[in-house]
């Protein structure tokens, strides 16, 4: 059967493993008060199994030279691997890209989850019930107030990263402040003992060109954006009224969170997509 392997990497990751964990449940998602405004912007899956052919051992009655090639029955059709990405997601020129999707042809869609004030305890027993990696973007605050929370939202494959220390507004402060907010709030997760990824997200979903530069100094791969939204129980698309391969998904720690990952993973499998890890798409820079 399939192991219920952690999405850590690009590597372990199988369409099959995220199909169960969409199809086994309902699903997602929500904002929190801290961001109030554009942060509630709008905006099927491979096995690696192949065709088995084995050899049956000789038995005692055989002579060893008699050995017999033997097809086995065929396995059922599968879709094909993930390919990831189209091309790899790296800072260029020092900058960070801004992106809002993974541009792949995977039947694939990201969870992400901000801010972090409301901690609803049935939102890491959810994910981590269905097998859903969420990748979650947090603030210094919450991060401090309860971090096995947060290891538990994200025990299913998901990655912790940096969203600022105190959720400002980038565009109005300096870069030395920039820095101080992106790199300051990666190195909480790492002191507090979090899975830390590499990952940036702006307070708002607002930003400048010093935040690309700070944020890939910062280790960070790319700032990310959204082009789907949950709010109020509710799957918003920024075009079209279906996901689309390679969506992210923005939702907040809110109260509403639990009915909106809910509704997600109804979405999700109506439209025919798994929740796959945003670090198999988005590789760390080691790598
Ligand atoms: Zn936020």
């Amino acid at each position: 059967m399939i192991p219920n392997l952690p999405f850590r990497n690009r590597a372990r990751f199988t369409p099959a493993i995220a199909v169960v964990g969409a199809a086994a449940a309902a699903l997602i998602l929500a904002a929190t008060t801290a961001c109030t405004r554009v942060d509630r912007g709008i905006g099927s899956s491979p096995t690696d199994r192949t065709e088995m052919t084995t050899t049956i051992p000789p038995t005692s009655t055989s002579a060893p030279s008699t050995t017999t090639p033997t097809t086995l029955p065929p396995l059922p059709p599968v879709p094909p691997l993930p390919k990831g990405p189209s091309s790899p997601i790296v800072p260029v020129d020092g900058l960070a890209p801004l992106i809002d999707h993974i541009d792949t042809t995977d039947p694939v869609i990201f969870l992400t989850i901000d801010d972090g004030m409301v901690r609803d305890p049935r939102v890491p027993a959810f994910l981590i019930e269905n097998n859903i990696p969420a990748t979650l973007f947090l603030n210094e605050g919450p991060v401090r107030s309860d971090p096995a929370y947060f290891a538990r939202v994200a025990s299913a494959g998901g990655s912790i990263n940096s969203h600022t220390r105190s959720h400002p507004d980038l565009r109005k402060v300096s870069a030395d402040t920039q820095r101080r907010e992106i790199c300051g709030m990666f190195d909480v997760i790492s002191e507090m003992g979090l899975a830390r990824g590499h990952i940036f997200r702006s307070p708002y979903g607002v930003q400048n060109a010093t935040t690309q530069r700070v944020a890939a100094q910062c280790g960070a791969m790319a700032v990310l954006r959204w082009r789907v939204a949950l709010n109020d129980g509710m799957v918003q698309f920024q075009q079209g009224q279906k996901f689309r391969p390679g969506d992210i998904v923005l939702s907040h720690f809110r109260d509403d969170l639990y009915d909106n990952l809910v509704e997600l993973v109804r979405k999700a499998k109506e439209d025919g997509v798994v929740i796959a890890p945003l670090d198999a798409y988005i590789l760390p820079p080691s790598r």
